[in-house]
């Protein structure tokens, strides 16, 4: 159907109608079945079609849909903060909910403003940030991403007060010879010389999604380097925000990706999987630090939107979390995750054009190149990306195929986030549906 509603590319493809789910398929207008292996854009975590999670919704929508966080607090959001606190990371004590990536990411950035403005240290007014990051599409999440290509033409729009420092990826970017933790320390010691270059005593906050998403495909830190980026921080009494967007809510195999990491954040952002999908929902978590400096000081977050706090978002959240919990969601995470590593290691670890696979749990990313031995990318007019896409949707496969920007040139890669509830009846299926579409794209721009 031609869209009106989406615009772009979009609007001139024909795209299937999307009319139903069934566990991790989507069903079209057509009676053709999608197995999602990317939950949209890492959102679906519990799938599609009815559930106890919708289930929950509905019946808050029917007792009570909604309140205004001027006028009254609701027991879903007071409930699920209470949840969240008791299984974040040490010293997160606050919880403030929004409706989706961009505006977690968005409230941390000018809650770590406003925190300086609090302890009168005004002049800490930049944020750092990384290349080959994303935080969203806002002006302020957009001025901290490290994305070129999206960037772009924007740049006259974006915030002068935020600044870049290299990704972190092995693969790609490490030199001949350098050791993976000899690599970690060289790029996370980048933090601390941007700190010096702006002045330690006007430097509010680096964010980073520990493993990074949709820019990269499934790219965690090398071991050691988000160690050192905590100690650079306390050094220079900077914030560190953690945006767990898209790795967090389980879809590396902790609740938390920072888990992994052996370091506490100050803030820590999440969205998509806490919604599963099924309502729109994000959280921004803070220490008590930067909210006992809010109360102490001027008594209130200088910010808001009309849906923060959604009684029927925050029950969703509340039961995506008891479904994690009643079906040990997360070890099935873990579990999958290794089979499905294994299995695209099996299949295509030796395939040309294969370059890296990577990733953590359900969180998985294959990188196309050109030439293996070169890792050179494939010419982005090529518009590899596009075309896995298109053959792998032909095939009934979703996943989520990207045209990162790597040393200004574009790379291809392909991001896996299937529900956390599939078998491993599913893990063979997206393999063998991820071949025949790679056939048919590689076979396409050779
Ligand atoms: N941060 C990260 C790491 C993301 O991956 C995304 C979305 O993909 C966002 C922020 C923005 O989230 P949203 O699209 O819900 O605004």
């Amino acid at each position: 159907m031609r869209s009106r509603h989406l615009f772009g590319r979009h609007t001139r493809a024909d795209l299937p109608v999307a009319v139903a789910g069934e566990g991790p398929y989507l069903i079209d207008a057509e009676g053709r079945r999608y197995l999602d292996a990317c939950g949209g854009a890492a959102v679906s975590c519990l799938g599609h079609g009815r559930n106890p999670v919708t289930e929950a919704a509905k019946d808050q929508l029917d007792r009570m849909a909604y309140a205004h966080t001027s006028f009254f607090t609701s027991e879903p959001a007071e409930e699920l903060a209470d949840r969240l606190i008791a299984l974040a990371p040490q010293g997160i004590e606050r919880v403030y909910f929004v409706s989706g990536g961009s505006e977690a990411t968005e409230a941390a950035m000018k809650l770590a403003r406003q925190y300086f403005l609090e302890t009168s240290q005004p002049e800490r007014r930049h944020i750092i940030a990384r290349w080959q990051s994303y935080h969203g599409n806002t002006l302020g999440a957009l001025s901290a991403g490290g994305n070129r290509w999206r960037r772009g033409q924007f740049e006259p729009l974006l915030s002068g007060a935020m600044h870049h420092i290299d990704a972190c990826h092995y693969w790609r970017f490490a030199e001949e010879g350098e050791g993976p933790e000899e690599y970690g320390l060289r790029v996370a010691n980048q933090l601390e010389d941007k700190i010096l270059a702006l002045g330690p005593e006007t430097v509010a906050a680096f964010i980073a999604e520990p493993v990074v998403g949709a820019t990269m495909g499934a790219v965690p830190a090398v071991p050691g380097y988000f160690q050192r980026i905590r100690e650079i921080c306390d050094r220079y009494g900077v914030l560190l925000i953690l945006d767990e967007v898209m790795c967090g809510t389980g879809r590396t195999g902790t609740l938390f990706a920072s888990e992994q990491e052996g370091i506490f954040p100050d803030m820590v952002c999440i969205a998509k999987g806490i919604g599963a999908g099924i309502q729109p929902l994000g959280a921004m978590l803070c220490s008590d630090r930067i909210f006992a400096a809010v109360e102490a000081g001027s008594g209130f977050f200088q910010h808001g939107h009309t849906y923060i706090g959604h009684p029927v978002a925050t029950r969703a959240g509340l039961a995506v979390l008891d479904e994690f919990e009643k079906h040990d969601l997360l070890s099935n995470v873990r579990e999958m995750g290794n089979r499905l590593m294994t299995a695209l290691i099996g299949r295509f670890g030796n395939r040309s054009h294969v370059g890296d696979i990577r990733g953590r749990g359900l969180f998985l990313g294959l990188e196309l190149v050109d030439n293996r031995m070169t890792k050179t990318p494939f010419d982005p007019s090529l518009n590899l990306h596009a075309r896995i896409k298109k053959a792998a949707m032909a095939e009934g496969l979703m996943c989520y195929p990207m045209g990162g920007t790597v040393d200004g040139l574009r790379g291809d890669h392909i991001l896996l986030a299937p529900p956390y509830t599939i078998t491993e009846e599913h893990v063979g299926e997206i393999v063998d549906k991820l071949d025949r579409a790679l056939d048919v794209a590689f076979e396409q721009v050779a």
